[in-house]
């Protein structure tokens, strides 16, 4: 059965345009899994320590045949194929790759949190959201535009517009 996701994409080290432009390529080529929609490009200032700089982010719609948790760990496996550098929380990374949303499906375990509790909380993971589809409906009870309405984007400048 194909599942509908949204993953987001995020990058501050070596070339991050780069890195989420592959990150793009990479998520086509999990098994069984294909990429639906892009968003823009954005950068972002960054979250919690100032003195990193500053962040690419997009978001990917993808159809699946794979379960969240086969998903997340074929997330992993690319953030691993970038060398992702993980010594500070909120620090530096080549690439970080989150389950925003599957399905309709809320989904609270230690490894996996869905909808991603920054859905909606973040500008730069709600306006990717919002080029792609504000109509969204969440398990938050809220669409997508529902959720962006009380959202901050001075952080936040298109770079590409890839749509
Ligand atoms: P982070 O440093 O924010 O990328 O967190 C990575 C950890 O978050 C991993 O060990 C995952 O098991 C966990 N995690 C929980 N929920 C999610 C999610 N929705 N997407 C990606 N990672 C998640």
């Amino acid at each position: 059965m194909l599942h509908t996701a949204f993953v987001a994409l995020g990058s501050n080290l070596e070339e991050p345009l780069l890195q989420v432009r592959s990150a793009f390529d990479e998520l086509n080529s999990i098994p069984e899994t294909t990429l639906i929609k892009k968003s823009g490009i954005y950068r972002s200032v960054p979250m919690g320590p100032q003195d990193q700089p500053d962040f690419i982010n997009a978001v990917a719609q993808i159809s699946t045949e794979l379960s969240p948790f086969e998903l997340l760990k074929e997330l992993q496996k690319i953030e691993n194929n970038h060398k992702r550098v993980r010594k500070i929380h909120w620090g530096p990374r080549t690439l970080d790759l989150d389950l925003i949303l599957y399905d309709q499906e809320i989904i609270n375990t230690e490894i996996l949190t869905v909808p991603h509790p920054g859905l909606a909380l973040r500008s730069f993971v709600l306006k990717p959201m919002m080029d792609i589809n504000p109509k969204l409906a969440t398990p938050l009870n809220k669409t997508i535009e529902e959720l962006f309405i009380n959202i901050d984007c001075s952080d936040l400048k298109i770079i590409d517009n890839d749509l």
